[in-house]
């Protein structure tokens, strides 16, 4: 008889808006890995979808035994959670079958910003003072009583959204009730309300092993983040910063990690410097968002995913170098509300000097939602170079050379409807 070798399985958990899944699968496809994608889909859908394993993630009790029942009858080498929902999920369903990933209480504590204030605080990781308001409380009590500049933001909520500075009790009230819509809209009920940390702002990507961090890679976000919104465009790697401020991040981010709980596999950590030193604002347990790891390639040619998954299943990984060169990425900001017609300039700015890719992720005839109420972007622009100066360079001129056709969307007034 034959032996027949079984293709180690991976389950593979993100939200269906994730631009994660097709460079997981993708290098999933490259190591040879049998994928189960563990897709959130709407109650309703739930029961008629029968391929694959169909979750609802905000039953995470009976998400989790769904992916436990499947893995008793279909062995699973590792659960891998792509974005913010998908890790909470991954780490319950870990921590029942055995499987090595971040405590349920550590990825709780990545996810909930609320509760990763409260780590950062009792470990003495630089954080901004901050404080939880229920959406019942008054606003008007709230604006007297706390400092400005402020940051209001969703507790759980990602990319930037709902997230509002305010500079005095009236732009507050203002941004509660603008931010509490949104929360209503998503069934959150608190807000976190923080201390404005001046600075300037990097990211770093990172990969932690039995709770020891290796800096894959650190970003510097040369487009100043003042607010009121926070819309994240360039990000540039190698950062251009001092050698001795490179490595007070690296030493804040693994303390923050470890403050955290978190453990193994990748991180994705945001922090803003001043001459107090690096401030910690989140440290999610994931790797980077968007397209956005496109720019990193390690060894020979290997992407971030597929380091991801390498780690996940114990498999060799020969070098994490990267290729000496400088990337970068502009995430292009959506300029206004309304329904996208026509892109023109993408042949122009493919052409431009250093750009590697334009990808334009805004479908057409769809209506675009900016910040804060929006998460999402027009799309990415890619380039590499020497140095990270003439990359974002060639970012913003590529930048230049598009043209977005935005129509306002017409409000429907009335339905005169004939019965
Ligand atoms: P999200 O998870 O939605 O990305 P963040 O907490 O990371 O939310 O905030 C998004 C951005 O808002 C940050 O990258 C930063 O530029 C800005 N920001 C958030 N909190 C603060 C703060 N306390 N002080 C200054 N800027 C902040
Ligand atoms: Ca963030």
């Amino acid at each position: 008889m034959p032996t027949v070798t079984r293709r180690p399985r991976v389950i593979l958990l993100a939200s269906a808006r994730t631009y994660r899944s097709r460079p997981f699968l993708e290098a999933a496809r490259r190591l040879g890995l049998e994928v189960v994608t563990g897709k959130d889909v709407p109650l309703p859908m739930l029961k008629k979808i029968e391929a694959g394993l169909p979750l609802d993630y905000r039953d995470l009790r009976k998400s989790t035994d769904a992916i436990v029942r499947y893995a008793e009858k279909h062995p699973v080498g590792a659960i891998v959670g792509l974005d913010d929902s998908g890790t909470l999920l991954a780490a319950r369903a870990s921590a029942v079958l055995g499987l090595p990933y971040n405590s349920p209480e550590a990825a709780e504590a990545a996810r909930n910003k609320h509760v990763m204030r409260k780590r950062f605080a009792e470990a003495g990781v630089l954080s901004p003072r901050f404080r939880l308001v229920h959406l019942e409380d008054a606003p008007r009590k709230i604006a007297d009583e706390i400092c400005y500049p402020c940051v209001l933001k969703p507790t759980a909520l990602a990319g930037s959204r709902g997230v509002m500075r305010a500079d005095n009790p009236q732009e507050f009230i203002e941004r509660h009730e603008r931010l509490r819509r949104i929360l209503v809209s998503e069934g959150c009920e608190e807000l976190l309300v923080e201390d404005f940390i001046p600075g300037v702002e990097v990211a770093l990507e990172g990969l932690l092993d039995d709770g020891m961090l290796t800096v894959l890679a650190l970003f510097d976000k040369p487009d100043p983040l003042e607010g009121p919104f926070f819309e994240e465009t360039i990000y540039i790697t190698p950062s251009r910063l001092p050698f001795e401020t490179r490595r007070s991040i690296y030493e804040a981010t693994a303390k923050a990690a470890a403050a955290l709980g978190l453990r193994v596999g990748p991180i994705h950590a945001e922090l803003r410097v001043n001459e107090r030193g690096p401030w910690l604002v989140e440290v999610a347990a994931r790797s980077i968002g968007g397209l956005c790891s496109q720019t990193l390639r390690f060894g020979t040619d290997m992407s971030l995913e597929e380091l991801v998954l390498r780690k996940a299943f114990g498999m060799e990984i020969v070098s994490l170098q990267r290729d000496g060169r400088a990337g970068g990425v502009m995430m292009i900001p959506i300029p206004e509300a309304g329904l996208l017609k026509r892109v023109e300039g993408c042949e122009e700015a493919r052409a431009a000097p250093l750009v590697e890719s334009l990808e334009i992720t805004a479908k057409l005839n769809y209506p675009l939602v900016p910040l804060p109420e929006g998460d999402s972007y027009l799309g990415f622009i890619f380039a590499r170079g020497d140095t990270p100066e003439e990359v974002e360079a060639a970012l913003r001129e590529a930048h230049g050379k598009l043209r977005f056709d935005i129509v306002p969307e017409i409000p429907l007034a009335s339905v005169h409807e004939d019965v």
